[in-house]
């Protein structure tokens, strides 16, 4: 059972309109895997504690005792606006590295399908980052797509066009379902079967690992949509962020 760690936060950024990156120096970090998450404990000056859990954010690296986390902002949360709020130096309390499902490693063969509602890419970065890190399987195919309200709500969207611009390999796809620019040339709808075919076509036969992530609603619906273009359920992890 792993211990509550307390942690000091390091630094913050705003990586896209509710998302904000949030980076803690935890000393005794064991080290984690892409995809797993940590379990916040905030405790009041009353005794009063609330806790929540949140993806790692950051790349596994041998290690490394910065841990990223990325929060979305819900004005009336309970623990998200305190989050927001703090300054580096504060410290919280940290329960983690946790999940064994949700996780993926260079080492693990096939094609890799990403697939975020909003806030639910913070997993999925993890997973690119040690793509791009880590891989020497430049062949690998691997597709990412994210789905958000509007381009300003895409979390991570500065890293990810970097990635789109210096990884040929990697395709990066985003579809806006609220506010679309008179520019967008992404898709402008909710994630459907026609897209998911798209978007992952040529990859069926080569056995792709898939990662759904996000609101509850939004992985059931593409989880259920890739079984239904012939996706091995078994293939599909899923991680709900309720
Ligand atoms: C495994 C896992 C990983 C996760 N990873 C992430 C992550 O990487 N990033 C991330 O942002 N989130 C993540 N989450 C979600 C996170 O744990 C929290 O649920 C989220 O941050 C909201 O917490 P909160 O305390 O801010 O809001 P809460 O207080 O829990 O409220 C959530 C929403 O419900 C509304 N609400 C609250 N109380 C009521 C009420 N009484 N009646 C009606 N509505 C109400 C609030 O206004 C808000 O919109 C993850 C969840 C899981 C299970």
């Amino acid at each position: 059972m792993s211990p509550w760690l307390i942690v000091k936060l390091v630094s913050s950024k705003v990586v896209s309109e509710n998302v904000k990156s949030l980076i803690f120096e935890v000393p005794e970090w064991p080290g984690h895997k892409a995809g797993q998450y940590c379990d916040i404990r905030l405790t009041s000056d009353t005794g009063y504690q609330a806790q929540r859990s949140y993806s790692i954010a950051s790349t596994p690296v041998l290690g490394s005792k910065f841990v990223e986390f990325g929060v979305k902002l819900f004005d009336n949360g309970e623990v998200s606006p305190y989050l927001w709020n703090l300054a580096p130096g504060d410290k919280i309390e940290i329960k983690g590295p946790l999940g064994g499902h949700f996780i993926w490693s260079t080492d693990m063969p096939g094609p890799l399908v990403l697939i975020a509602g909003g806030s639910g890419i913070v997993p999925l970065i993890s997973m690119l980052r040690e793509y791009v890190r880590y891989s020497k399987n430049t062949e690998r195919e691997v597709v990412l797509l994210v789905s958000a309200f509007s381009r300003e709500k895409i979390p991570y969207y500065t890293e990810l066009e970097k990635y789109k611009r210096n990884f040929p390999n990697i395709k990066i796809l985003y579809t806006l379902t609220k506010d679309t620019p008179a520019d967008w040339t992404g898709f402008a709808r909710r994630v459907d079967k026609a897209m998911l075919a798209e978007i992952t076509s040529g990859l069926l036969d080569k056995m792709p690992i898939t990662y759904v992530c996000g609101p509850t609603g939004f992985v059931e619906a593409v989880a259920n949509t890739l079984v239904e273009i012939g996706f091995n359920p078994h293939s599909i992890k899923t991680e709900r962020f309720g």
